[in-house]
């Protein structure tokens, strides 16, 4: 409505300043006609004037020069010819004058005495000038003491001795009414001013409607424009950018009246499986039905956007309970089937739920909490979780880490260290594990503890995972240009896992640097595998399957399932430094590194133990059978160059610790 307001008012605007331009010219236009029609008006008195002088004064004149006045013959001759031009009022005053300006005939009194009568036209026309201009009678100064009178056309002509060439005898002074003359142009300009009129005002009101049918498009196509950048094309619902505007707003709203705002994140589980089974098509007629069905529970106020692929959030006006409430009635409707091309299709969403005040006070980390508490409902197998802090530990300080870390990921603040893994068979080392750090502008060297769980609950994992594995594959190559053979591991994230990309960009990039993939292995968490294991045992087979060897790292630590363990394409076991580091010391310890190395044998996997912080340690290992030992006791994870120096001495190092002869 005020849009619309507006535009009339722009077109108002509009109307009134091409008006202006145009009576302008519609005022110019008609005063050039008119200055036209007075010339015209003026030529046709001078050539009257002419008419009377040739064909009724000069005949009685003769060539007598008017300065010796006239004659006694002239003077009846004058009157009879100037006294019905002045009675029938077709010239209103005639006189004639000699060349030095003195009057020696007035047809109004034929008898008056030559008299002075100094007039610059009157020079002019003793000069051999015809002069003429539209007056008044009576208005030149000579006649001031009289009245001023009718409008007239005041002429000067010369007049000439024997024909039009011979010399100026005198002046005749005429004036003649100016109405009968200006009354023909008159009618003939009133309508041709007319004409430009209505042809101005014909274009002005085509130029009116030609920028208003324009201006409706532009609006139209604007808010066309608007609407496409704010909503989302598939589902129609409003997109993500107008999802957290509503959220600010509602926030807003809330702060003034103490009320509450939720945020719900919907992801839909086994959306993939849907699209996959039954085609792009019918996914997006399911993602539609889902748009339909959150909206069908909503209150007025609510709002349900899509903010990407199979993603949905909620803005809620409510207190959480209502908002469980809402977000419970939505969940359940899931259940219910739908007809996609004859197949009955339902499913399950894992839903986040944040709310302001209680959670967050600002609008960006209350999104973010939904967010996360989505994720934990994921990890948890749960319907729907409520974000709590135990969720992740929230501070400003760690938010700001969030755009410092996008920046350095960008800007190569981050650097790996390698950790060598030793054989323990053959004493060498032929792999090493790829840690990653960031040089921190002001903090320092920073271990991956105080910014991966950052990472992994903003997404920013996957471009960290991406820098990560592209170095460290560039680090092989150098180090293969310099004859050393390493391959190395590089530790992957659960939340890596959502990217099935993930197995295909690993061997292109391998492919890309003509890398045999046996010369990458991938660690992969215990838990990180638990969280998503359906995902996880697929991209593991396909890595698995292309020679890229993988290992399930800090095992010990989760719940993983012995049966679980025979079926996962595996390469190698890594026991959890935890076990391994007080071994010496703790029989618990002891037994339980020794059972997991057996464990690992019996399922055909290589064993590495992590964590080894003593030389004894070290030695143990390998008496135990365990294929390699990684920790302390060999090395901490060290830059490139450090480790290429470290390795020159470790055969040594094998040696005096007795290991070459533990292997055989
Ligand atoms: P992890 O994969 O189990 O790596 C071993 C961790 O134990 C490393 O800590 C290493 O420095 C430390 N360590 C090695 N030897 C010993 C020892 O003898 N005693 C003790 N107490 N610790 C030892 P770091 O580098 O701080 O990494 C911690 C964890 O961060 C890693 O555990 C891994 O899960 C994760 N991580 C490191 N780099 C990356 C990465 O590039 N991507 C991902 N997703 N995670 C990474
Ligand atoms: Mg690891
Ligand atoms: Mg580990």
């Amino acid at each position: 409505m005020r849009r619309q307001a507006d535009a009339w008012r722009l077109f108002g605007c509009y109307a009134l300043a091409s008006a202006i331009p145009v009576v302008a010219l519609g005022f110019a236009l008609s005063r050039m006609y008119q200055a036209q029609m007075e010339t015209r008006a003026l030529d046709q008195a001078a050539s009257e004037a002419a008419a009377i002088a040739d064909a009724g004064i000069r005949p009685i004149l003769g060539d007598r020069a008017l300065s010796a006045g006239i004659s006694a013959e002239q003077r009846p001759l004058l009157m009879a010819t100037t006294e019905p031009l002045l009675e029938s009022g077709t010239v209103l005053r005639l006189r004639l004058r000699d060349l030095s300006d003195v009057v020696v005939f007035d047809a109004a009194d034929p008898t008056v005495q030559p008299y002075g009568s100094p007039d610059d036209e009157a020079a002019e026309a003793a000069a051999g000038e015809t002069t003429r201009k539209v007056t008044r009678m009576n208005a030149d100064e000579v006649d001031s003491a009289s009245a001023v009178g009718v409008r007239a056309v005041e002429a000067y002509l010369p007049l000439h001795g024997s024909g039009p060439d011979g010399p100026v005898i005198g002046v005749l002074e005429i004036y003649l009414p100016y109405a009968p003359i200006a009354e023909a142009f008159t009618s003939s300009s009133h309508a041709m001013i007319a004409l430009i009129a209505a042809g101005l005002t014909a274009l002005w009101l085509a130029l009116g409607a030609i920028t208003y049918s324009v201006m409706r498009r532009l609006r139209r196509s604007a808010a066309q424009n608007e609407y496409l950048a704010l909503h989302d094309a598939l589902t129609g619902l409003p997109n993500r950018r107008l999802f957290h505007d509503r959220v600010r707003h509602a926030v807003a709203a809330a702060g003034r009246s103490g009320a509450t705002v939720c945020v719900a994140v919907v992801d839909l589980n086994r959306f993939k499986a849907i699209n996959d089974a039954l085609g792009h098509h019918n996914g997006d007629r399911y993602l539609r039905h889902i748009g339909a069905v959150i909206g069908s529970v909503l209150r007025p106020g609510d709002t349900v956007a899509r903010l990407a692929g199979n993603e949905f959030g909620v803005l809620l006006t409510s207190s959480p309970a209502d908002a469980l409430a809402v977000v419970d009635r939505f969940c359940d409707a899931f259940a219910d089937d739908v007809d996609l091309d004859g197949i009955p299709v339902s499913s399950e969403a894992s839903v986040g739920l944040a709310c302001w005040p209680d959670d967050s006070t600002d609008v960006e980390q209350l999104l973010h909490c939904a967010d996360l508490a989505m994720y934990a409902a994921k990890q948890t197998h749960s319907a729907v979780v409520r974000y709590s802090v135990e969720l992740a530990p929230f501070s400003p300080a760690r938010l700001a880490l969030v755009s410092e870390l996008r920046h350095a990921i960008d800007a190569d603040e981050l650097v790996l260290h390698y950790q060598p893994k030793l054989n323990l068979r053959t004493a060498e080392v032929t792999s090493v594990e790829a840690l990653i750090r960031w040089q921190h502008p002001t903090r320092g060297l920073l271990a991956p503890i105080e910014f991966l769980e950052i990472a992994e609950s903003t997404g920013l994992i996957d471009p960290l995972t991406d820098w990560v594995l592209r170095h460290a594959v560039e680090q092989i190559v150098t180090w293969r240009r310099s004859g050393i053979e390493l391959a190395v591991a590089v530790n992957i994230s659960a939340r890596n896992l959502r990217n099935e990309r993930l197995p295909d960009s690993i061997i292109e990039l391998l492919q890309f640097h003509d890398l045999p993939t046996g010369s990458l292995e991938i660690e992969l968490t215990e838990t990180a595998l638990l969280a998503e294991p359906e995902r996880a045992r697929a991209i593991l087979q396909r890595l698995h399957d292309h020679g890229v060897r993988v290992s399930l790292d800090d095992f010990g630590q989760g719940y993983t399932s012995l049966a679980q363990l025979g079926t996962l394409p595996l390469t190698e076991l890594k026991i959890d430094r935890a076990f391994v580091s007080d071994m010496l010391r703790n029989a618990k310890d002891h037994t339980i590194v020794t059972t997991l190395i057996d464990l690992a044998h019996n399922l055909d996997l290589h064993v590495t133990a992590e964590g080894a912080e003593q030389t004894d340690a070290v030695t143990e290992l390998a008496g135990l059978g365990c294929d390699n030992a990684q920790g302390y006791a060999l090395s901490a994870p060290l830059p490139a160059a450090d480790l290429e120096q470290w390795l020159q001495t470790a055969k040594r190092y094998a040696r005096s610790a007795g290991m070459t002869d533990a292997g055989r």
